[in-house]
C-alpha cells in the first residue's frame, strides 16, 4: 500500500521533472510544460506533446 502510493509519487515527480526538462528547452522555463516536438506552451505534466503534434 505505502509503496504503491511512493512509486505514484516517485512518478509524478518524473513526469514534472521531465515536463519542467522540455519547457527549459523550449526555452520557457517558467512554464510547466511544453511539447517535445513543437515547443509550444502546455497546461498540464502529463502530455509530452500538444495535440497537433500527437
Ligand atoms: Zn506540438
Amino acid at each position: 500500500m505505502f509503496e504503491s502510493q511512493y512509486n505514484d509519487e516517485m512518478e509524478a515527480e518524473v513526469r514534472r521533472l521531465e515536463a519542467q526538462m522540455r519547457a527549459i528547452n523550449a526555452g520557457h522555463p517558467e512554464w510547466v510544460n511544453a511539447c517535445a516536438a513543437c515547443g509550444c506552451e502546455l497546461s498540464g505534466t502529463n502530455a509530452t506533446t500538444c495535440e497537433k503534434c500527437q
